[in-house]
């Protein structure tokens, strides 16, 4: 069952408050989902990066099984989507120091007409407008979710808006939900977004977890309780990998018949937990490289074991 995502492939610098920093770090929505994803499911890449991007990451990202590059451009003449970011002591919080948009100013990337009839579209972080651009040329999604950031729900408001009225799903943070309904109680920031059009929003709370407010029902899950926190960025967007990737493995194998239902969406965010639980151990995707199935089933079971509850 095809999975395509969308996005940013970036050259981040990222600082820490306890493991340094790193200047020239392979990072991007798209990028972070598309590995994460990968464990679980094939899956496509739409982004553009221009001809500064180093060959270094392109294989880097190419070496996960089931990733497909075939939809990142290398645009001649054009610089890399860059972004750098500070963590404060509380790793829950963090400080943009820059955004250089660059190649996002120009042409969105195009879709390859055999990424087209894709049934699971993720439309990871990058500008709202370019986000159901990019939705558009998807003629029959199953399922297609959004995410969203502080830069694009200040300065785009309306496009976001916009593009909340045709995805299945939005996925964003505690403080970003905060920020789009001026609403402080999770919840009642939640149910705001869904009379915005989705049938479900999963509001993410770092390491407090997240919550799922769909049309059918709330439901509630822990963070994976991680001892070791290196580099928190990409966290979201490798949840959203996990989530998105089992959701069309799901598709794929049978096991999952409606993948906009209460049930198989709540059962998703385990996955996404696990899988971002791992990311931030490590910057960049140091972490999910080095990672197996078996790795991540393992943790899976006793993340299992830990919430069961009778
Ligand atoms: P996350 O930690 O999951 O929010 O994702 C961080 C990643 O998103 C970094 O690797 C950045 O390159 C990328 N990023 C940062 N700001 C933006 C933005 N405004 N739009 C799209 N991607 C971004």
């Amino acid at each position: 069952m095809s999975l395509v995502v969308t996005g940013t492939v970036s050259i981040d610098s990222v600082y820490t408050p306890h493991a340094g920093h790193r200047e020239t770090v392979l990072g991007g929505s798209c990028t972070y989902f598309a590995a994460a994803a990968s464990f679980y499911a094939p899956v496509r890449v739409v982004g553009v990066v221009g001809d500064d991007f180093p060959e270094e990451f392109r294989s880097t990202l190419a070496s996960f099984d089931g990733v497909d590059l075939a939809g990142l451009e290398t645009r001649a003449g054009s610089k890399t989507f860059r972004w750098g970011g500070k963590y404060l002591d509380n790793m829950d919080h963090r400080e943009t120091l820059f955004t250089e948009l660059n190649v996002l100013m120009e042409d969105p990337p195009r879709v390859p007409a055999g990424y087209r009839d894709a049934k699971v579209v993720f439309l990871a972080n990058t500008h709202p407008a370019v986000q159901l651009g990019l939705l558009k040329q998807f003629p029959k999604p199953a399922l297609s979710v959004a995410d969203t950031m502080d830069l694009w729900i200040e300065s785009e408001r309306e496009a976001l808006v916009a593009l909340l009225e045709r995805v299945d799903g939005l996925v964003l943070n505690y403080d970003e939900a905060e920020q789009l309904t001026g609403k402080k109680n999770t919840v009642a920031a939640a149910r705001h977004i869904l009379e915005m059009g989705p049938r479900f929003v999963v509001v993410k709370k770092g390491e407090h977890g997240c919550i799922l407010a769909h049309r059918e029902g709330l439901a509630a899950l822990p963070a994976y309780p991680a001892e070791e926190v290196i580099d928190p960025t990409g966290a979201g967007d490798s949840f959203a990998g996990g989530m998105m990737g089992s959701l069309a493995r799901g598709l794929a194998s049978g096991e999952v018949d409606d993948p906009l239902g209460f049930d198989a969406i709540r059962r998703s965010l385990a996955h996404g937990t696990v899988i971002a639980s791992f990311n931030i151990e490590s910057f960049g995707l140091e972490r999910l490289s080095a990672l197996s199935r078996e790795d991540v089933g393992g943790r899976f079971d006793a993340f299992a074991r830990m919430m069961r509850l009778h």
